[in-house]
């Protein structure tokens, strides 16, 4: 099929009460895990990649394999650009034919945030691409942005809701709720009762960003209040570095990189398959 767009996707999954993964992807072989997960279990998938990956490959080549893979798919795929500061690169990637792009504006005064995200809302609007804001700080390293711990802020609600009435076609939301990037040090503190207070007024799908290290039911928890799209990054990228690497540490066959690719992309796709069927199950039966 061809790229699908992230909106209806995530529409149909909140309303039935379940998640699209959305995962970062790092080259072909990564992406290709992430599709063929996705096939094998029936199930939607978001390719996302953030902004330091584009900047390596160019938006155009990410586009050519996302699109080459969902061709082959009959499961919807998206292309989505993860955490984007400048505006530049999100034109870049919608003219290269992405279906979906997150302004990261937390870093700024919200005055200032609320204004720029407004600005790329009617242009993606108009190029019929979905837009992805974010409010608060969300915790750890994501690209070269640190939050440190301690720093994270949770999204203030009234301003949810400024964000929300200013752009009621949102693709997804992302308000900082308590949960972090990289690897937890230590147990997250998810704000459920502030998430359950913003899906239910903005009525937006929720994005949550730090998926890698958080239990099933955190996962059941947060789907079944309005998290519709869970980011999975650190872990794939573990994935695609141990998958290749410690294979390679234990069997060195300098002239056969096939093998460590292929066990690449196994260490990857069995990664992802028990969160994409969590994911698909959704959030009923949470405690
Ligand atoms: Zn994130």
């Amino acid at each position: 099929m061809p790229l699908t767009q992230m909106s209806p996707m995530l529409r149909s999954a909140l309303a039935k009460g379940r998640a699209v993964a959305a995962v970062n992807i790092i080259d072909f072989n990564s992406t290709r895990a992430v599709i063929d997960c996705a096939r094998e279990l029936g199930v939607p998938v978001i390719t996302q990649v953030s902004t330091k990956t584009v900047k390596h490959w160019g938006a155009k080549s990410v586009a050519s394999w996302v699109k080459t893979l969902a061709q082959d798919s009959d499961q919807d795929v998206a292309l989505h650009l993860d955490h984007c500061t400048d505006e530049a690169t999100i034109r870049t990637c919608i003219d290269a034919g992405w279906t979906a792009v997150m302004f990261d504006g937390s870093k700024l005064p919200f005055a200032e945030n609320l204004a720029r995200s407004t600005a790329i809302y009617d242009f993606t609007q108009a190029a019929g691409v979905d837009l992805e804001c974010e409010i608060g700080a969300i915790g750890g390293v994501e690209d070269d942005k640190v939050v440190k711990d301690g720093e994270e802020m949770l999204a203030n609600f009234d301003e949810c809701l400024e964000f929300a009435r200013a752009m009621p076609r949102m693709g997804v939301f992302a308000p900082a709720i308590g949960t972090a990037h990289g690897f937890y040090k230590g147990e997250p503190k998810i704000a459920y009762d502030l998430l359950d207070r913003i899906a239910k007024a903005t009525g937006l799908p929720i994005a949550l960003h730090g998926g890698t290290g958080l239990t099933d039911d955190q996962f059941r928890n947060c789907i079944w209040r309005g998290c519709a799209k869970v980011n999975l990054s650190t872990m794939h990228k573990r994935d695609f570095i141990e998958g290749f690497g410690a294979v390679y540490a234990r069997d060195r066959r300098p002239g056969e990189p096939l093998v460590y690719l292929e066990a690449q992309h196994k260490t990857m796709r069995d990664s992802l398959r028990p969160f994409l069927s969590l994911f698909s199950l959704g959030g009923k039966g949470a405690a």
